[in-house]
């Protein structure tokens, strides 16, 4: 073997298993299987054009040499920025951990209870420092969580009569750039009307039914929006804030003036900020809103035991069913970022935090107080962490540019200077050194640390926040460490077993793909640093594009969207933009078929399109007919079609080129949802299929691991005609000649992780790539096969091929009393994560084995489906007391003194030799979905006994 060979590491059968494999799906080799599998019109017509594979060695010496052309200048810019220290426990434990990292959405509560209570930790620590009720477990970045409480606040204006009509949004001044911007670009389709102002200055009209302002001020004043609030309140207008989350430690929580929504960011707890991302954003609102809430929310329950669990709460609410009706599409959020976050909460607690807050607020003070000692004019009455120096900035910038220090210069004669946690005196005196030099005086010495302008200030805050028991308990390493393996081992993640889901693509994410992650050289960029500092970043962000580029066969690729679902709005924005741009305004029809994700018509409704369902054939096809005259009929104001490929049913639609042509010849642009890539890249292309645009989830395809349901990135790759389109940035341009207003916060996103994409196609190179996608088909297939005789495939293509997944059929089961989730459950007990469940037909599983996956590993899925289904075959409908339905078996249950189910414990909890070797416990009994929607609990129990001594 090629030692050097990645592709031999990341793809899982062995050469010498092949024969046996093609040998039980009826093949000759994997040129027949391709055949049989891939319509020809559609295969590429040449190899991909791409850069010869590294080793992983070789990889590792080539992003070290990039990383150094980044310039690690100390950042004061702030914006909802901040460099972060990142406790070394939680680096090395979480962020550098398979055993987070790797894990899936909890959809299956039952072997994701460690993530669940990291998360709800993290909704804790949120909902008690912005004093609301309820707070989600995340989302993409403070700029879309703005959006979204606009978004949500505009859904339930009609809740009271008076703003049933109500079209205006008032959005402070004083909010950042970046977040302004992503307003713009969310209010523009629905139709909202934006108006920045002073909220001093509001005119609390009828005709706004909400509002936006930031706490602090974007360049660090402190207002008290407490009267704004009340007033709003009397006439009946929602408040929003942004606020800064270290500062609610001190400052008084949004919550006590009975504000709405309160947003922000928390990338700095401990998280760094990656040239942009990802961070995980904060959602805090009222119990009132929560059937509207975007994103994820962990819910507390119980188990059939009667014990409390936990479990993703309200997934009715999700896109999936809410389809054109919903508000928002988020789907893939922050995860792994909240769950750092929310374990930096849990490791410096309410007095470490304060502690933190402290130092990083009295050191602003102090540099006030040294700065005005030279004479220099500071704005701010009331501030947190950030200055407002009057000055002249060009001087300022050319002298702290010199000595490696970016601010924030936000108008000609003013230098805005935010302190953070990593701000040391050493930092301090060189910052007063560049504003004495500047205006040629000498440099003064700073004052002494004990400065407090809050606790003076009727801001003060006065509300107790994170006393519950997990905030007060881990602030040593050992217990910290202890507490993060407890969570870990109740979590089924790829470092187990195979995780192989429907349309998520589970495959490796390899540990030299991942290293250059930790290196602050990647790590510690401020995304609107001059970009001249991020030279190592522009290249291999650039270089990505056109890799990604060529693989899609488009002309351009942007990278800032931060999930798929973004992507698709950014897709559908681009789309609009160029019908705009044609004079075609009233172009706003967008067929969906019936099977697509439920975020594709979520993002048509987003992007201000008006969304027309085309019906699939019993072959789980387009209809072709339906389509034909559905585009017919709305030809005129056709925009799009949403359509993705291989579809969602795992097939190779051989009319394709025929669907897209048609789209084409009525005027509107096809929109290819990419999720499913794995299957295309290197073979075909959403390019030659005849689409015109398409995301990526990097997130599923490219290997960035899937974080316990994020990060997330969705690039979207275009075709030439809608390159001028593609999306900019306030602060830093980005994007085409005529670029719709920014979709994430950060200019290139989360440029951070794409790292991990970068590495990927680095160290594969186009054999590699190629080889991975028929390696994933292959493993399809090869699942198909085995399991043909016990479960019926649901869709295949015109030559019996699955693509690079399959539907199974559970619906007739039901004679047996067994539904598809009792053996998702069941799966458990055998030691393996469920496929997709019921998606995209209610009552089947999805499989995609992906291409990382060995035989052997294959063999003890494919033995466990089979097994499985010979119990369903024991089951009885009228009793229903089985092994199924009272999966999955936990070692507590299992080691009662009684006994008493109608099969054997051995049964249950070993029902193959395989399954003892590697034994996974479920940590809770089967969970009780209806009653944690109807009894919503969504933070951890406080402590009733908690004690204010002080602790060692
Ligand atoms: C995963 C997925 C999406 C959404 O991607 P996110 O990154 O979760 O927002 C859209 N469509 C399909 C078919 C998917 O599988």
């Amino acid at each position: 073997m090629n030692t050097e060979l990645f592709a031999l590491r990341h793809i899982g059968p062995r050469k010498e298993e092949l024969a046996a494999m093609f040998n039980s799906i009826g093949v000759e080799n994997m040129g027949q299987l391709m055949f049989e599998t891939i319509p020809d019109e559609i295969k590429l017509e040449r190899p991909l054009n791409l850069p010869p594979a590294l080793s992983e060695y070789e990889f590792a010496q080539h992003i070290n040499t990039l990383a150094e052309k980044n310039k690690l200048f100390k950042s004061y810019i702030g914006l909802g920025y901040h460099e972060a220290v990142l406790p070394a426990v939680i680096q090395r434990n979480v962020l550098e951990n398979p055993g987070w990292y790797t894990a899936y959405t909890p959809y299956q509560a039952e072997i994701a209870q460690g993530r669940l209570e990291a998360l709800i930790n993290f909704q804790t620590m949120v909902s008690d420092l912005t004093g609301m009720e309820l707070a989600n477990a995340s989302l993409l970045d403070e700029a879309t969580a703005a959006a979204e409480a606009m978004s949500l606040l505009f859904a339930v204006r009609s809740r009271t009569k008076k703003k049933s009509k109500a079209n205006k949004f008032f959005v402070s001044e004083e909010v950042m750039p970046q977040t302004l911007a992503l307003l713009e670009t969310r209010a523009t389709p629905i139709e909202v009307e934006l108006v920045v102002g002073k909220h001093e200055d509001f005119d609390f009209s009828e005709a706004f039914f909400g509002a936006l302002v930031q706490y602090p001020g974007k360049t660090g004043k402190v207002y008290d929006y407490e009267a704004f609030t009340k007033k709003a309140i009397e006439n009946d207008i929602k408040v929003a804030v942004a606020a800064d989350i270290l500062s609610l430690v001190k400052l008084e929580a949004p919550g006590n003036w009975g504000v709405d929504v309160v947003v922000g960011t928390t990338q700095r707890f401990g998280i760094p900020l990656g040239y942009g991302g990802p961070h995980a954003a904060y959602f805090a609102t009222k119990e009132a809103y929560k059937r509207n809430i975007p994103g994820r929310i962990i819910g507390v329950t119980k188990d059939v035991d009667g014990n409390p669990s936990m479990r993703m709460a309200l997934q009715t609410r999700e896109q999936h069913i809410k389809r054109d009706k919903a508000t928002s599409n988020i789907c893939t959020a922050q995860v792994l970022l909240a769950v750092m976050a929310g374990f930096y909460g849990v490791y410096h607690g309410p007095k470490g935090l304060t502690y933190i807050a402290n130092q990083v607020h009295r050191k602003a003070v102090q540099l006030t107080e040294a700065l005005e000692k030279l004479g220099l004019y500071q704005e701010n009455e009331l501030y947190f962490d950030t200055l407002s120096i009057k000055t002249n900035a060009q001087k300022i910038e050319a002298i702290a540019l010199k000595n490696e220090i970016n601010f924030y210069y936000p108008a000609e004669d003013s230098v805005v200077i935010s302190i953070n946690e990593a701000t040391s005196m050493e930092d301090l005196n060189k910052i007063v050194h560049v504003f004495a030099e500047a205006i040629g005086k000498e440099k003064v010495s700073l004052g002494n640390l004990d400065q407090d302008l809050i606790e003076a200030s009727a801001l003060n805050r006065k509300t107790s926040f994170m006393t519950q028991e997990v905030f007060n308990s881990f602030h040593s390493e050992t217990s910290l460490m202890r507490y993060i393996k407890r969570l870990e081992r109740k979590d089924l993640a790829l470092n187990h077993s195979m995780i192989s889901l429907g349309s998520c693509t589970m495959k490796l994410n390899a540990a030299s793909e991942m290293l250059p992650l930790s290196n602050p050289k990647w790590g510690n960029i401020h995304p609107f640093a001059p970009v001249n500092q991020a030279e190592g970043y522009h290249e291999m962000l650039e270089k990505l594009e056109d890799y990604l580029t060529e693989i899609t066969g488009f002309s351009a690729t942007s990278l800032q969207p931060n999930s798929g679902a973004q992507g698709e709005f950014a897709g559908l924005m681009v789309i609009r933009a160029y019908h705009l741009a044609n004079g075609d305004a009233h172009r706003k029809i967008c067929l969906v078929p019936s099977s697509a994700h439920g975020t594709n018509p979520a993002s048509a409704v987003m992007a201000g399109m008006k969304v027309v369902v085309v019906k699939a054939t019993e072959e789980g096809n387009i209809d072709i007919e339906d389509l034909k005259e559905k585009a017919e009929k709305y030809s005129e104001n056709l925009a799009a079609l949403m359509v993705t490929y291989p579809s969602t049913h795992g097939v190779f639609e051989s009319s394709i080129r025929e669907i897209t042509r048609t789209i084409h010849e009525h005027g509107g642009q096809v929109y290819m949802d990419g999720a499913n890539m794995n299957a295309q890249v290197g073979l075909t292309s959403p390019g030659r299929i005849g689409a015109d645009v398409c995301h990526l989830n990097l997130h599923k395809t490219f290997a960035i691991p899937h974080g316990g349901g994020g990060p997330g990135v969705g690039p979207i790759c275009v075709a030439k005609q809608l390159v001028p389109f593609l999306p900019s940035n306030p602060m830093i341009k980005t994007g085409g000649e005529n670029a719709i207003s920014a979709i994430s916060a950060a200019p290139w996103g989360s440029s951070l992780v794409c790292l991990i994409s970068y590495a990927y196609i680095r160290m594969l190179g186009e054999e590699g790539l190629t080889s991975s996608t028929e390696h994933a088909i292959l493993n399809a297939n090869y699942i198909k096969s085995r399991l043909s005789d016990f479960y019926p495939t649901l869709y295949s293509g015109e030559r019996g091929r699955a693509a690079h997944e399959m539907i199974i059929d559970c619906r007739a089961f039901k004679e047996k009393g067994i539904e598809v989730k009792d053996i998702a459950k069941r799966l458990i007990d055998y030691g393996f994560h469920s496929p997709t469940v019921s998606f995209p037909v209610a009552g089947t599983m999805m499989i995609e084995p992906t291409e990382s996956e060995g035989k052997a590993e294959l063999d003890r899925f494919c033995d466990a489906m089979i097994a499985i289904r010979k119990e369903i075959e024991e089951c009885d409908k009228s009793e229903p007391n089985n092994v199924l339905v009272n999966a999955p078996h936990t070692l507590a249950m299992l080691t009662t003194d009684e006994w008493n189910l109608p099969y054997s414990r051995q049964k249950a909890a070993f029902p193959l030799p395989f399954v003892s070797a590697n034994k996974f416990w479920p940590s809770t009994r089967r969970v009780d979905e209806a009653y944690g929607d109807r009894n919503l609990m969504c933070s951890c129990e406080p402590l009733e006994s908690y004690m204010t001594e002080t602790e060692n």
